[in-house]
C-alpha cells in the first residue's frame, strides 16, 4: 500500500494553490457577501485546466488520473476557494461534463466535452425533483417517446448551475410504471423549447453557487440526446453521485487544512489574560481536531480515487463512508473555528463564518448522511 503521492503530483498541487490564491481567492469574500457566481474565476479554471483534468487531451482535457483530479479540488480548499465556486466545478465537471463523457456517442462527446472542459459552456445534473429527493426513483418527470424525439415534462430542484447553464444531463421516466429500470438520461441544451431554469435560490451556504429549479413542458428533444440506452439512468446516477462522494468532497478536506493554518495563525495572535489562546489547552484540543478530521477525510477521500483509478467501476460502501464521514464530521472543526474566534468569528472578517455556513451542506447534498447510513448498512 503506498500512500506517497507522486513529486509531478505534488508540484501540480502547489501549481492550483498559487493559481487559486492569485486568480480568484481575492474576490471569494465579495461574490460570497453579494451571492453572485463568479464566472471570471470559473473561465480561468477552464484556461488552467482545472475543469476538464482527467478527460482526455483530444476533447480539451489534461489526461490526469481521478487522485490528481482530486488533488486539484484539495488544492482549491487548501487555497481558500470557496464551497460555492467549487461546488460549481463539481456539478460541471462530473456530475454533467463525466456523465456525457461516459455515456454519449463520440460525435455528442466532441460537441460537448472540448466546450466544457474549457468553461465555455457551463453544465449542470437534474436528478432531484421537489417530492423526490432521498427518494430518487420516485421521481415524476416523464420523457415520453414520440416518433423520433422525446417530450420532456416535469421539474427538477436544487439543480446547481440550474440559472447558468448552457447544457444539462437530466434523468426522467420513459417508463412511468417502473420504479428505478425506468429512468432514462437525456441532454438538453439551453434554448431548447419549453425548456427554462427557476430564479436562484436564496441558501445559507455555497452562496457563490446558483441553484434553481429546471422547467420542462411539453421539451421536443431529438431521440438522440438519450445518453446511453432506456432504462441506464439509474446506474449512470449511481456512479455520477460517487463523485460526489469523492472529488466533490476534496474541496472540504483542502479547506481543514486552510481552516487549521486561519486557525493556529489566530491562536497565536489573540492575547486573554496575558497570553496567547493557543497556550489554552481547550484551544489545543480544538486545533488537533481540527487536523484529526482532515487527516482522516483525507484518507478516506483518496481512497475512493485510488478504487476509481484500479477501474473499479462501482465503490458504493467506500463512497458512502466517505461522503458519511466528511458530511457529518465536517461540522465540528468549522464550528470549532468560529468558536476559536470568539466574536470575530461570527463576522464576516475572518473566513471561518463562511467555511461553517459552507460546509452544512456536506451532509445534504448528494445524498443525506441518513441516506448514507441507509446504504452502508444495507451493504455491508
Ligand atoms: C445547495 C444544493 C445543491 C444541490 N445540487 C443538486 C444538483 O446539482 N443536482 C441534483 O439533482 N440535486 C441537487 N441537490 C439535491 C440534494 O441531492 C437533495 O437535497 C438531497 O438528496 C436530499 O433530498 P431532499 O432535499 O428532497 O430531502 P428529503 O429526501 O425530503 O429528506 C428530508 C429528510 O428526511 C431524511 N430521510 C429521507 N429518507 C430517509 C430514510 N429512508 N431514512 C431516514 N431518513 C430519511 C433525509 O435524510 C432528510 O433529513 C442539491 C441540494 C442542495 C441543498
Amino acid at each position: 500500500m503506498d500512500f506517497a503521492f507522486t513529486k509531478e503530483q505534488l508540484l501540480f498541487k502547489k501549481e492550483v494553490i498559487q493559481f487559486a490564491k492569485k486568480e480568484i481567492v481575492p474576490r471569494v469574500r465579495e461574490h460570497d457577501l453579494k451571492g453572485e457566481f463568479d464566472f471570471e474565476s470559473f473561465r480561468k479554471m477552464g484556461d488552467f485546466g482545472i475543469l476538464g483534468l482527467h478527460f482526455p487531451e483530444e476533447l480539451g482535457g489534461q489526461g490526469a488520473d481521478v487522485i490528481t483530479t482530486v488533488l486539484a479540488g484539495e488544492a482549491l480548499g487548501e487555497a481558500g476557494v470557496d464551497g460555492g465556486l467549487t461546488l460549481a466545478y463539481g456539478a460541471h465537471t462530473f456530475l454533467c461534463a463525466d456523465t456525457i463523457f461516459r455515456h454519449a456517442t463520440d460525435a455528442q462527446r466532441r460537441k460537448y466535452i472540448p466546450k466544457l472542459a474549457s468553461g465555455e459552456w457551463i453544465g449542470c445534473m437534474g436528478l432531484s425533483e421537489p417530492d423526490a429527493g432521498s427518494d430518487v426513483a420516485s421521481m415524476r418527470t416523464v420523457a415520453e417517446k414520440r416518433g423520433d424525439t422525446y417530450v420532456l415534462n416535469g421539474t427538477k430542484m436544487w439543480i446547481t448551475n440550474g440559472p447558468i447553464a448552457d447544457v444539462a444531463v437530466v434523468y426522467a421516466k420513459t417508463n412511468p410504471e417502473a420504479q428505478h429500470a425506468g429512468i432514462s438520461a437525456f441532454i438538453v441544451e439551453k434554448g431548447t423549447p419549453g425548456f427554462s431554469a427557476g430564479p436562484p435560490l436564496i441558501k445559507m451556504g455555497v452562496r457563490t453557487s446558483h441553484t434553481s429549479e429546471l422547467i420542462f413542458q411539453d421539451c421536443v428533444l431529438p431521440a438522440e440526446n438519450l445518453l446511453g440506452k432506456e432504462g441506464e439512468g439509474f446506474l449512470m446516477a449511481m456512479q455520477t453521485v460517487e463523485w460526489d462522494r469523492s472529488a466533490l468532497l476534496a474541496p472540504f478536506v483542502g479547506s481543514a487544512t486552510y481552516l487549521l493554518k486561519k486557525c493556529a495563525q489566530y491562536a497565536k495572535g489573540r492575547v486573554q489574560f496575558g497570553r496567547p489562546i493557543g497556550q489554552f489547552q481547550a484551544i489545543k484540543h480544538k486545533l488537533a481536531d481540527i487536523r484529526i478530521f482532515g487527516e482522516a477525510a483525507r484518507a478516506l477521500v483518496y481512497r475512493i480515487a485510488w478504487c476509481k483509478d484500479q477501474g473499479r467501476p462501482l465503490n458504493h460502501l467506500e463512497a458512502a463512508v466517505a461522503k458519511l464521514f466528511v458530511g457529518d464530521w465536517s461540522l465540528k472543526p468549522t464550528n470549532d473555528a468560529v468558536v476559536l474566534h470568539g466574536g470575530y468569528g461570527y463576522t464576516h472578517e475572518f473566513d471561518v463564518e463562511r467555511i461553517f455556513r459552507d460546509s452544512r451542506l456536506a451532509p445534504i447534498g448528494g445524498g443525506t448522511s441518513e441516506v448514507q447510513k441507509m446504504i452502508i448498512s444495507k451493504l455491508m
